[in-house]
């Protein structure tokens, strides 16, 4: 798995992200090899942020390009102060390009894109009036998707009907870049491998309300798409880890454990028949098979409820160790401000 953290973060800067100023809006963009493609979503991106109704920046991600993307990025900053690089050392991924503009990102509400041309600059007011309504998560949705292939539209329609019944977080294209959070939902997801796709469903445990709307969809121009059909399998898998992540990450003897006392005591029942028949009925036991399947399940019983046992402290340093919360304040009612902040859930 890939590991996420960029080289500079707002610690190793010594800037707590609260004494940060804010803005109102950061668009986050990763970016690898793109070179052709920067100074357009650039030129496009401009007149729409010009004509909103608050203080915006562009943070564009240099995810390792080798094509001179950075080179552009560099003139664009020259040209633009909204414009902030961060350039990581190599290609790390996608999902690490946006782990890092969300670190560094200083809007109230952040909006993700890609940085091919394919998604719409116009449609961003649109994502933010959502916002302004009271949503945490407003989702882009590709309704004339453009990736030419029917290879890719079936798995990807599949994949999206999978990953919501599962999740129980209902979209219609997890794949689409396009999205708006309000800040603290992507302050308390941490992205790894390419779990960018599942934020919704990873902030699901915070309790957040997302809404979809239609975006448009253009074809790719220039440079060519980094992914293959491989991406579904590693998609799938990752569907795998949320599920867990979201359902037993805070209990895992409930699943182990579940499964372990159940091969336990079938195990004993079944020993407990054995041995009366051997010692009230005088049966041999020595070509009996039973005998081996009891043995199994005893110690598969034991496994388990011990690898669950294990589980709960692994979970314990992980959540300790990340100051990761388990539980998310809305608002409080009656409490001094600085002493809710200092709860868990900041
Ligand atoms: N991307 C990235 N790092 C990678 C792969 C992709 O930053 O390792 C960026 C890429 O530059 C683009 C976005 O992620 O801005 C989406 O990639 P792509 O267009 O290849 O995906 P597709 O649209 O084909 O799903
Ligand atoms: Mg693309």
């Amino acid at each position: 798995m890939t590991n996420v953290s960029p080289s500079i973060s707002p610690e190793s800067l010594n800037l707590a992200p609260d004494s940060r100023e804010r803005l109102g809006v950061s668009i986050v963009i990763p970016m690898y090899n793109e070179v052709e493609n920067a100074e357009l979503l650039y030129l496009r991106l401009r007149p729409v942020l010009d004509e909103l109704d608050r203080s915006s920046e562009i943070v564009l991600i240099d995810d390792g390009s080798s094509d001179g993307t950075y080179e552009v990025l560099l003139q664009l900053h020259d040209q633009d102060e909204r414009v902030r690089i961060v350039r990581l050392r190599r290609n790390f991924g996608q999902s690490a390009g946006f782990a890092a503009g969300f670190d560094m990102a200083l809007g109230e509400v952040i909006i993700t894109m890609d940085g091919d041309l394919q998604n719409d600059p116009t449609d961003i007011p649109r994502l933010l009036e959502k916002i302004d309504e009271g949503y945490d998560v407003v989702s882009g949705w590709r309704v004339n998707r453009q990736d030419r292939t029917l290879t890719r539209k079936i798995p990807s329609r599949m994949a999206n009907a999978l990953i919501s019944k599962v999740t129980g977080v209902n979209l219609h294209d997890y794949g689409c870049s396009l999205k708006a959070y309000r800040r603290e939902v992507v302050g308390n997801v941490r992205l790894y491998g390419e779990l960018h796709r599942f934020i919704p469903a990873l902030a699901s445990w915070m309790g957040i309300c997302i809404v979809e709307i239609p975006v448009n969809h253009f074809p790719r121009q220039f440079g060519r798409s980094k992914y293959g059909l491989n991406r579904t399998i590693k998609v799938f898998l990752d569907l795998l880890t949320v599920k867990f992540l979201l359902d037993y990450a805070t209990r895992p003897l409930q699943i182990f454990g579940l499964g372990g006392l159940l091969c336990f005591g079938v195990g004993l029942l079944l020993g407990i028949y054995l041995t009366i028949q051997r010692l009230v009925f005088h049966q041999g036991l020595r070509d009996r098979p039973a005998l081996l399947l009891v043995i199994l399940l005893i110690v598969l019983g034991v496994q388990l409820i011990t690898m669950g046992l294990l589980g709960e402290i692994v979970v314990r340093t992980y959540h300790e160790s990340q100051n990761k919360p388990i539980y998310v304040i809305r608002n409080t009612v009656g409490i001094e401000e600085n002493l809710a902040k200092e709860g868990p859930g900041t």
